[in-house]
């Protein structure tokens, strides 16, 4: 079949063979040559390398090598060009077939803790090329094997071997595509392998999502032991499912959970269909209008109890006892918890803690994040004492697998919830029919971060956020000695090195410190930088990954200075270049370096940011700068530069106080009228009106109102919109003026809809 051909090229047998004598006339050159020959009849390909230097690039760069042939001795002083190949093979791969070419004269020379990492020996003047070739080609299938999770593998073995099914989805195999000339489109684009392995839970021996058995059950347990959970459930929906299970299978109609405000949308879904009464912790923002962590004096007993108190949907509950907690960690912009310390915090006041780890799913494997996760040391060491430990993964969001794939990890201490009654929960929100290729690429996610694999890829992005890092702030540093601006990040502005004490500006500091050493991303009590004052030593963490650009306008302390440059204005122009970012704030661009990252990416984003500089400056012609905006808008814009609009959108958002509004906005808990709950069933019976933000003073709302970015909820479905000239209306009037103003540049609000330039939002009726 042509397809299988196909695929056994894409996916081929390779090997790498290191040795300075393939190119010479000796009995050992002569040796390796017709190995290489032998391995080649047997469809492996080879790439060679002479020099230990050439076959470690090899190494970092090509992860489809299946086999190392090494030379012992390579080079000319001694072992230690085979042993520095031996160490950089096995930083990232663990288990990677590793022969060493040797006479036997000299495998005494071999020191155990090579010989430890090395799989056995090739004589090679000894031994029949057939032999070794035989041996070769049987560890490359057994590594081949052996590499591929349990769900992966199972699915990719019946793939291969059935060709008919008398089962959904109807498509069988994607031979349901052929029959018409899109659905071949289709078949073309997707390819047949992705198609054959669509599969309905019919398929006995793929094993069940609902039942957690077979191979989807074995891939949980492997899921466990990679992340570090007592257990682990695949989830098809993205963790916005992920929450939702875990609120609704852990607290009950009108029982109090303690919900961070800064939590995403699925959170305060949950909130709404669990019934719960959500009392929430507040988060600290600082002069960027970032948000930071809820600060440990927030979640003390006490506070936590005074919290409770003054909750008015608390007022009539009889059982004053939090049942769950829910904390985003990281934060949006990259904030980390101190987990243990939130641990021992909130842990005070409540069983079963629970993390939206949506944007952090690697930081178990990097020493960087240690004791920063939900999942963090030995799961053996998390006793029954302990709270009951939730977190949720967005396996597609940094790591890599398929949109929609996400995780819940749990650790059970106090108050656990059993398995059969927590998969009641799970089979609620769970398809009877999941793609099977999501589950497949949540396996292969955690496959990817098991062993060293995850150390080496995790360490590669972060060294990579670092050099970004360090260009752009010596970038800004040798503009702003010449008086003039460029862009810089968020990130602290001196480093102290960890093994000299020396103190050192960010961007000469050792960048092994920086890609190591968490103490250097700590944020320090009133450090400046971070703009969240006091705040305890070593309670949050900034994650180097995650990179705030940041572009002039803020004033150091806080406010605006006399000139400018909105953020969405450069990511409008990086758009205009085809480079597209995560998220834009008045002055914040936010950037990851996810597993994605290839070397030096980041250099076109430099080079771009470089050209905005350029083209600010001359005031270049909106034409030429963001040709879209122009053909959109061109009534609005026609005739301006791009330094024009910076100085027009800046004035506009000195003038309407955008950012202090935003800061003001969400710094006060609206007053709640009635449960999410409540508010949503007079939503689903219509009794609920959509009205402008003047009309809406003093009214409830019915459904959650959250600005984007950061996706926050500023209103919660039931809680009150306050006074005209109060903090919520007074920031909505303040974005709906701003969009008016600015075509292309307009803000996106969940739950309002915008008739005309108007805001309008349900509320419920009188
Ligand atoms: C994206 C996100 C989710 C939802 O995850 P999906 O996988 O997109 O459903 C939940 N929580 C946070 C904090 C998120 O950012």
């Amino acid at each position: 079949m042509t397809l299988s051909t196909e695929r056994h090229r894409r996916l081929g047998m390779k090997a790498l063979v290191i040795d300075d004598e393939i190119r010479e006339d000796s009995a050992a050159g002569r040796a390796v040559r017709s190995l290489i020959d032998e391995l080649q009849r047997r469809h492996i390909e080879i790439i060679t390398a002479i020099t230990a230097d050439d076959a470690i690039s090899v190494i970092r760069s090509d992860p489809a090598l299946q086999c190392v042939l090494l030379d012992w001795d390579l080079g000319t002083d001694g072992h230690g060009p085979s042993v520095a190949v031996v160490e950089a093979l096995r930083h990232r791969n663990g288990t990677v077939p590793t022969f060493l070419l040797a006479d036997r004269s000299v495998a005494s020379t071999v020191p155990a803790a090579v010989m430890a990492k090395v799989d056995d020996f090739v004589w090679l003047l000894e031994d029949t090329v057939d032999f070794v070739g035989g041996r070769i080609q049987a560890a490359i299938e057994r590594y081949r094997d052996h590499v591929l999770p349990p769900m992966l593998k199972a699915l990719a073995q019946f793939s291969r071997v059935h060709e008919y099914s008398w089962h959904t989805p109807g498509h069988t195999g994607g031979t349901g595509f052929l029959k018409s000339p899109p659905g071949r489109a289709f078949f073309e684009f997707f390819g047949e392998p992705l198609l054959r392995s669509d599969l309905s839970i019919s398929v006995g021996e793929l094993g069940s999502l609902l039942d957690h058995s077979g191979p989807i059950g074995q891939s949980e347990k492997y899921a466990a032991r990679v992340f570090g959970s007592h257990r682990s459930y695949h989830v098809t929906n993205g963790s916005s499912t992920s929450n939702r299970v875990i609120l609704m299978a852990s607290v009950s109609r009108d029982q109090i959970a303690l919900c961070d405000r800064n939590c995403h949308k699925s959170a305060e879904h949950a909130m709404t269909m669990s019934g719960a009464i959500p009392t929430y912790l507040v988060p600290t923002r600082n002069h960027y209008g970032i948000i930071g962590p809820i600060p440990p004096e927030r979640l003390t007993a006490v506070a936590i109890r005074q919290l409770i108190d003054d909750n008015p949907l608390a007022a009539g509950i009889e059982d004053r006892e939090p049942k769950h907690a829910i904390i985003t960690n990281s934060t949006y912009d990259g904030l980390c918890y101190n987990v243990a310390r939130v641990e021992e915090l909130l842990g005070a006041s409540v069983d079963r803690l629970h993390f939206d780890e949506a944007w952090y799913g690697y930081a178990r494997f990097n020493p960087m994040y240690r004791e920063r996760h939900a999942m963090h040391g030995d799961p053996k060491a998390h006793t029954a004492d302990k709270p009951t430990v939730f977190a949720t993964q967005s396996t597609h969001k940094l790591l890599a697998a398929l949109s929609q794939a996400s995780f819940i990890h749990v650790r059970d201490g106090r108050r656990a919830i059993p398995h059969g009654i927590f998969n009641e929960t799970f089979m609620m929100h769970a398809s009877t029919s999941p793609l099977y290729p999501i589950i497949a690429s949540n396996d292969v996610s955690a496959a990817m971060m098991d062993g060293p694999g995850g150390a080496a890829l995790t360490g590669e992005a972060i060294e990579e956020a670092v050099a970004f890092r360090q260009m752009l702030s010596r970038l800004a540093n040798e503009a702003a000695e010449q008086g003039d601006w460029f862009f810089d990040c968020w990130q602290p502005d001196t480093v102290r090195d960890p093994k000299t004490g020396r103190v050192t500006p960010f961007h000469e500091a050792s960048p092994a410190s920086l890609a190591s050493d968490p103490s250097c991303w700590v944020l320090k009590p009133g450090a400046a930088w971070h703009g969240f004052g006091e705040i305890e030593d070593g309670y949050c963490m900034l994650d180097p990954i995650k990179v705030s650009v940041v572009t002039p306008g803020v004033a150091p302390g806080g406010g605006l200075m006399p000139v400018g440059i909105p953020a969405s204005l450069v990511t409008a122009y990086l758009d205009a270049r085809g480079i597209v970012v995560e998220k834009t704030t008045d002055f914040t661009i936010l950037v990851l370096f996810s597993l994605g990252i290839t070397k030096g990416k980041w250099g076109s984003l430099v080079s771009a940011l470089c050209d905005f500089k350029r083209d600010y400056d001359a005031n270049a012609p909106l034409e030429l700068a963001i040709p879209a905006l122009i053909e959109d808008h061109a009534d609005r814009y026609a005739g301006m530069g791009l330094k024009d609009l910076a100085d027009t959108m800046f004035s506009a958002m000195d003038q309407l106080q955008t950012t202090a509004m935003m800061a003001a906005g969400f710094s006060v808990l609206p007053r709640p009228d009635m449960s999410p709950v409540r508010a949503y069933e007079r939503l689903v019976r219509g009794e609920v009106e959509q009205v402008t933000l003047d009309e809406l003073a003093g009214r409830t709302v019915a459904t959650g109102v959250v600005p984007y970015p950061p996706g926050i909820p500023l209103l919660m479905p039931g809680e009150n919109a306050g006074p005209i000239d109060g903090p919520v209306l007074g920031y909505l009037k303040s974005l709906e003026a701003y969009d008016r103003r600015f075509p292309g540049f307009t803000h996106d609000t969940h739950g309002v809809e915008v008739e005309d330039g108007a805001y309008r939002i349900y509320c419920l009726a009188r």
